[in-house]
């Protein structure tokens, strides 16, 4: 798996203030947004193109457009969601498939309750959207998913990860070829005993949607 943690300045600001406990919601889903339309540059940066030709008021020259088939986006709900408006901002081209799925408090298990995805992705480059990273077992469970229906190239993007998560992807991934691509705002200390990280922001879907 190829790992790489976004490391800029602007970043690091808007998480600090994701974490921060006062931001409200509404501030917390615009800060979202943004965090993830920089995370989408790095998590962009091999995103198939191909040239077509154009005219300048100067001159004719070649550019590129984002190739087809287009990518598919697949936030994970509920949280996934907040990451997805930033991301197609970015791919607009991009078609979205969801992936519903759910974690037992107590158990840490996780169980799929709903999705709504392309039924082969073979060719697709795919890029699923999890705001935090912590047992790691949710994204196993959606990266097998869209392996399962034949997508070949995989990209995460995460705000925040521990690195119990990431070692977990590590070993559970290991055979996927091409390797998938993780892509992170930043890689936090570790796990409490509730499965939370630290010191992470708290639950990102109640931090974005309120507690329900
Ligand atoms: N999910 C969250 O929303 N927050 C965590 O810290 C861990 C999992």
């Amino acid at each position: 798996m190829r790992v790489h943690v976004a490391d800029h300045p602007l970043i690091a600001h808007k998480l600090t203030y994701l974490r921060d406990q006062r931001t409200d919601s509404p501030t917390f889903r615009r800060l979202a947004e943004e965090l993830v339309t920089l995370l989408a540059y790095e998590a962009t940066r091999e995103v198939r193109v191909e040239p077509f030709d154009i005219e300048t008021p100067v001159a004719p020259t070649k550019g590129i457009k984002l190739a087809r088939p287009k990518p598919v986006i697949v936030p994970i709900l509920r949280a996934g969601l907040g990451m997805l408006e930033g991301m197609v901002r970015m791919l607009p081209t991009a078609e979205v498939g969801f992936l519903g799925m759910v974690r037992d408090e107590d158990s840490l298990e996780v169980t799929a309750y709903a999705n709504r995805l392309p039924e082969d992705l073979s060719g697709r480059q795919c890029f699923v959207l999890d705001p935090m990273l912590a047992t790691g077992h949710t994204l196993v469970m959606a990266i097998d998913y869209l392996v399962g229906l034949g997508a070949q190239d995989i990209t995460a993007v995460c705000l925040l990860g521990a690195p119990e998560g990431i070692a977990h992807l590590e070993e559970q991934l290991a055979d996927v070829e091409p390797p998938v691509t993780l892509v992170l705002g930043s890689i936090d200390e570790r796990l409490n005993e509730k499965g939370y990280i630290v010191p992470g922001l708290g639950d990102a879907g109640d931090r974005l949607y309120g507690v329900v």
